[in-house]
């Protein structure tokens, strides 16, 4: 790979809004399980697109799905019908408990979508209930109404005011989000794994409790699953590992696989907005809709789920060793959304030394590390990637004696 087209790349730097600080890094490349940067150094990456590559890096479906796509039909408009978006919302429905998909282009608007709708059905169906109920430490993105919604404390006291409405109660609390449902109260909004909280999953017995409570008070379960959906913790979508029947789910992400889309998904008894109500100019383009058409139909296919469960159990116990040997805590997470607790370790300085060695990792806390690969993973990546941390953990624990 000619390096030469990154050239100047750090002298351009400031032309980009600051919005996170990043390494002195430039990625050129990525093929499956690693990127290549300006060097063309190779790096194992289990950040993946930030949970979203479902397939690894640049897969070839993808590839030929764009290609086709974009020599047929960018965008007619929104205001048409297109092919892949009947063909996707139909695969999403026929997969799920679902009836109906609302496309739009990130995560953070596919929430945003099922906070209007569940407004707009409270106005329409339960007398202008409107109340939210959301919880601590969760994140349900970047609009003002999805950070009014997401329980990051740092968010709390930017950009002020927030969209009032959400009532914020502790993650796994049934008591608790019992006690505040009022009239007004429309929504319950969860992750069924706080994914950016650092990979905290909720119990069982509160999402069944959950269920029966929007039953017994007429109020809307919204499962945000943009992180949890298409695979990620091993079965299609997170909700069907437990015990209920939510009304809306959102999904990003992996949709995707690495291309901007994302979803709400609906039961049809909740579909209540009128025209006009809802819309954006490239939801369900035909472009990003064939591309996850064709992500999802991978994903589909006969054991590839049942793999991602397999190679979740070979990298669990190689976490177990490699705590037992470190002193570090437990894992935590379904799938391939893993996390464990690094002990006396300071997470964010494996993250910076595995990345010097060719590991890319996130640091979701100053003691966990997070772990979202490609769900495409086998065993020989858990073995190389566990392999580097091994070796970054012993540096740490020689420097630390
Ligand atoms: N919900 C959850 C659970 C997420 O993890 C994220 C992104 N990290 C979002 C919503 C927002 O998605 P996007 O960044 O695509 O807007």
């Amino acid at each position: 790979m000619n390096s030469s087209s990154a050239d100047g790349w750090s002298e351009k730097q400031h032309y980009l809004i600051p919005i996170t600080p990043r390494p002195e890094l430039c990625f050129m490349r990525g093929e499956g399980h690693y990127l290549f940067d300006q060097h063309g150094k190779r790096y194992l990456d289990w950040i993946q697109g930030w949970a979203v590559n479902t397939l690894g890096h640049s897969a070839e479906v993808m590839q030929q799905a764009l290609i086709k796509q974009s020599a047929q039909l960018i965008n007619p408009s929104p205001a048409f019908y297109n092919q892949p978006m009947l063909a996707l919302a139909e695969l999403l429905c026929d997969n799920s408990r679902f009836d109906q998909v609302f496309f739009t282009n990130s995560g953070a608007e596919a929430n945003e979508g099922a906070i209007k709708l569940a407004r707009k059905w409270g106005q329409k169906h339960k007398q202008g209930a409107y109340k939210i109920i959301t919880f601590d430490h969760s994140f349900h993105g970047r609009t003002l109404a999805t950070m009014s919604a997401t329980g990051k404390e740092a968010f709390g006291p930017l950009f002020e005011p927030k969209v009032s409405g959400f009532t914020k109660i502790a993650y796994n609390d049934l008591a608790a989000t019992e006690a505040v449902i009022d009239e007004q109260t429309v929504a319950i909004m969860l992750e069924l794994i706080q994914g950016e909280a650092g990979v905290i999953p909720a119990d069982a017995e509160f999402v069944a409790g959950l269920d029966a409570l929007c039953k017994q008070h007429n109020v809307l379960l919204i499962v945000d699953e943009v992180q949890t959906g298409i695979g990620r913790t091993g079965s299609l979508f997170a909700y069907q590992q437990y015990q209920a029947e939510p009304h809306i789910m959102t999904l990003g992400k992996g949709l995707g696989g690495g291309v901007p889309i994302a979803a709400m998904v609906i039961d049809e008894a909740v579909s209540c907005f009128d025209y006009g109500d809802q819309g954006g100019t490239y939801n369900g383009n035909p472009l990003m809709c064939a591309v996850s058409g064709a992500v999802l139909q991978e994903v589909l296919v006969a054991d590839f789920l049942t793999q991602v469960t397999r190679v979740s159990d070979y990298f669990c116990e190689q976490l177990a060793v490699l705590a037992s040997d470190f002193g570090l805590g437990a894992t935590r997470g379904k799938g391939l959304l893993l996390a464990i607790n690094t002990g006396a370790f300071s997470a964010s300085k494996i993250v910076e030394l595995a990345r010097d060695a060719g590991l890319l990792l996130n640091a979701p806390r100053e003691d966990s590390l997070r772990f979202m690969p490609a769900l495409t993973l086998t065993e020989k990546e858990v073995d190389e990637g566990i392999g580097i941390l091994a070796e970054v953990l012993a540096h740490l624990k020689k420097f630390a004696q």
